[in-house]
């Protein structure tokens, strides 16, 4: 759902939301292209292609309903809200994971990292604080997505842990084949298979 608006549009989302609302909040019911375009400095042209993702196509000499692009709006900017995650296992991969700004181009944010490590606890990396791992479930709250650079042996364990506290996502880091639930997603990012098939690759089927 709204997934298929592209990303140059979905970022012009916000500022036609902030204009609607305030015309809204003037009692007006129906705006013009030109009056959109004047108002947040994008062509006229470009708003029409965007709303037409949206299914509001606009009326001429009527413009667009103020009230439809406003329901819209608010349906699909909450699912543009930014997913929160977890990074369990603070060693080399996992740190140059925090240091690394996900949240540039996506609508997602490291909030915080575990390890068990005391020596790492209570401290922060790329910005994002790190807890004790005994603090999981004190910590997690509402997060639904984790990242788990944990060493292998560790890993089902942790997995376990996330899937009772509410986790519906796992990026697993780890060669371990995790055993989750259904209701769970998992994708596996195993970088040392990657490289090895890659080499693979170069050797056996050359350009
Ligand atoms: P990598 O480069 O794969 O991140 P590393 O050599 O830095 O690994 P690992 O031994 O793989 O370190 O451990 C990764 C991190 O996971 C370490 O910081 C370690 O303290 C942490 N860790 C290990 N076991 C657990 C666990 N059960 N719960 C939470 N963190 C753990």
């Amino acid at each position: 759902m709204g997934n298929k608006i592209p990303q140059a549009t979905a970022k012009r989302l916000p500022l036609y939301y902030r204009f609607l609302t305030n015309l809204h909040h003037q009692g007006k019911t129906r705006v013009s292209s030109k009056e959109l375009s004047d108002a947040v400095k994008v062509d006229s042209a470009t708003i029409r292609r965007d709303f037409s993702y949206f299914g509001a196509l606009g009326k001429k000499g009527y413009g667009y309903n103020v009230d439809y692009l406003l329901e819209f709006f608010k349906e699909t900017l909450a699912e543009h809200k930014v997913t929160e995650v977890a990074l369990i296992g603070v060693g080399n991969l996992g740190t140059a994971l925090l240091n690394y700004n996900f949240s540039r181009n996506h609508n997602t944010k490291l909030a915080m990292a575990f390890d068990r490590s005391t020596k790492k606890a209570e401290t922060f990396i790329g910005g994002v604080p790190i807890y004790h791992i005994d603090q999981l479930e004190e910590q997690i709250g509402n997060v639904e997505v984790a990242i788990l650079t944990v060493p292998a042996a560790a890993a089902q364990d942790i997995a376990d842990r996330l899937v009772s506290n509410g986790v519906k996502g796992i990026l697993n880091f780890t060669p371990a084949r995790l055993t989750i639930p259904d209701h769970v997603r998992i994708h596996h990012i195993d970088l040392s298979i990657e490289l090895q098939s890659f080499v693979y690759f170069l050797k056996h089927y050359p350009l």
